[in-house]
């Protein structure tokens, strides 16, 4: 008789979803966090006076929470606040330009029109077939387990179109774009999604571009900071009686015969269950906590064989007045070539770019919560390595970093804001490893692209150990909220049919 019929490790997104379900359908399910909160990178925190989100700013695919909740038999709204972003983003050219794209797309049109007149047509196209690989790319493949090869054909074999649109799978995002726009500017607005993946416009599959679309479909903010995704569900998992324990790192998971039959924590303490699910990094999991000793030499191999995903630097910042911007998200614009060379001349070469990838996000434009009265949050998120060349590392150049940034604001994009800060927190890729045992910082786990995604990444059923799943970015949909969130809707759905 075991202690638990589940234990999860980890209480990000995946872990979370994966446990309410279980709890609502009467498994006995124990999470175990090794930090103090729920959430992962979907936190927020309090730093003086303000609430900040340590990672994501806003979601996509709010319909996937509507799915969680209904399988819980409760409403989102009763949860979760969302307010709907609108324009979805703006833009800051160096020449001090400004345009933005609302989230109706008739407005869009008429943004790209004044963009680039010869590319109205190219943004009719890219509507009408955006709409449908939407259904396709995302919303099909959300809830399709990706278990076999079999599984991949009937996916095809259920979505017709996919064949006719197969070359997006296989061209870079890069080329995708040409396909679809002439105009440099316009290119230059839509690469940023890329980084979505985790990857430069050279790299990352060219379905991607399509992000650019689902867009338009909604993009949301929760109420009171992005944290209050995880609480949400956490709430809805504690009302069904899932227990959850904070400060408890597992160190071990325990395995019988290549069955999971519990876990060690770092307290010494032993607890049995039927089912592990695991919440963290695939290849820490595998090779660390369940240990090479213990598993087939192919899933060793497999393990070693993926690199860990980017990492995501989030400078956090209390300003006094609002420094002039109009959206939740305003894109410091780049090139494509700036894009791409982030990747392969900086961060690859372990030195961080001043160009190629700038979000700032200002979520007290919708939410005047997370601020004292007047005052402002503002996140400057970027790409950079996490190793870095010329024997620097991450805690040396905190100071040096954040007056980078602040430069790049300031001398590039001419936004007045040293004056305005009155508070600061930098998350460094070291930051991340430390606050939540993410190796390397990686934020999306493991890397995606084409060989690792799919069938090709960790899948959420281990083949190696029975009984072991797999949810959150580095298994099957990969990193983003409402990606890891479905993967814990698919495991559990899973382990019902499968285990209990
Ligand atoms: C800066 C940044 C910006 C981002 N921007 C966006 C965005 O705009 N939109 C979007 O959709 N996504 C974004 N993401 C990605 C998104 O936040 C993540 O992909 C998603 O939240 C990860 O969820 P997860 O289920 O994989 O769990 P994680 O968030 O990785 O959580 C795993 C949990 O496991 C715990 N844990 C780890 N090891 C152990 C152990 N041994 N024992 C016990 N507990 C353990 C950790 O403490 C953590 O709480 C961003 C992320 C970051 C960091």
């Amino acid at each position: 008789m075991s202690d638990y019929d589940a234990i999860i490790i980890g209480a990000g997104l995946g872990g979370l979803a994966c446990g309410a379900i279980l709890a609502r359908s009467g498994v006995k399910t124990l999470i175990l966090e090794q930090s103090g909160n729920t959430g992962g990178c979907c936190s927020s925190i309090q730093h003086d006076g303000f609430t900040f989100d340590i990672g994501p700013s806003v979601v996509e695919f709010k319909w996937v929470w509507d799915i969680l909740f209904e399988k819980l038999g409760r409403k989102t709204a009763d949860y979760i606040d969302f307010i709907e972003i609108d324009p979805i983003y703006s833009f800051i050219t160096s020449d001090g330009k400004r345009f933005s794209y609302p989230a109706d797309l008739t407005k869009t049109r008429k943004t790209i029109e004044t963009l680039s007149p010869d590319d109205v047509k190219g943004w009719d196209k890219f509507v009408r077939i955006g709409s449908g690989m939407s259904e396709i790319f995302f919303k099909s493949s959300m809830f399709t387990p990706m278990m076999t090869l079999r599984d991949m054909m009937i996916f095809g074999i259920k979505n017709p179109l996919l064949s006719l649109k197969l070359k997006y799978v296989f061209i870079n995002f890069e080329s995708a774009l040409k396909g679809f726009f002439k105009s440099e500017a316009v290119r230059a607005s839509m690469g940023m999604h890329a980084y979505y993946l985790g990857l430069p416009p050279a790299l990352c599959p060219g379905y991607a571009v399509f992000l650019c679309y689902t867009d338009h479909e909604g993009v949301h903010y929760p109420k009171g900071g992005m944290g209050s995704i995880p609480k949400g569900i956490e709430k809805a998992y504690r009302e069904e009686d899932g227990e959850i324990r904070f400060g408890e790192r597992v160190i071990k998971i325990i395995t019988d015969k290549n069955r999971a039959a519990g876990i060690r924590t770092a307290s010494g303490k032993e607890i049995t269950s039927r089912v592990v699910i695991s919440n963290i990094n695939a290849k820490t999991c595998y090779l660390d906590l369940i240990g090479r000793d213990y598993l087939p030499r192919w899933a060793v191999k497999a393990m070693e064989s993926y690199e860990y995903s980017f990492a995501n630097p989030n400078l956090m910042l209390g300003l006094k007045d609002q420094i002039g911007l109009d959206a939740h998200h305003t894109v410091c614009h780049s090139t494509i070539e700036d894009m791409n060379s982030a990747w392969f001349d900086y961060c690859l070469k372990g030195k961080i770019p001043s160009r190629g990838f700038l979000l700032l996000s200002c979520p007290t434009i919708e939410d005047h919560s997370l601020a004292p009265e007047n005052h402002h949050c503002l996140n400057i998120v970027t790409v950079a390595p996490y190793r870095l060349s010329g024997g620097k590392d991450w805690d040396s150049i905190r100071e040096e970093y954040i007056e980078s940034r602040i430069d790049i604001v300031e001398k590039e994009f001419h936004l007045n804001l040293r004056e305005n800060i009155v508070a600061a927190k930098l998350n460094t890729p070291k930051d991340f490893e430390r606050m939540l045992l993410q190796p390397e910082g990686a934020i999306f786990g493991i890397q995606f692209d084409n060989a690792s995604s799919m069938i090709f990444r960790p899948r959420i059923r281990s083949g190696a150990i029975k009984n072991l799943y797999l949810v959150g970015s580095s298994t099957h949909l990969g990193g983003g909220t409402p990606t890891t969130t479905a993967s814990g809707i698919l495991a559990a759905d899973m382990i019902l049919r499968e285990v209990f």
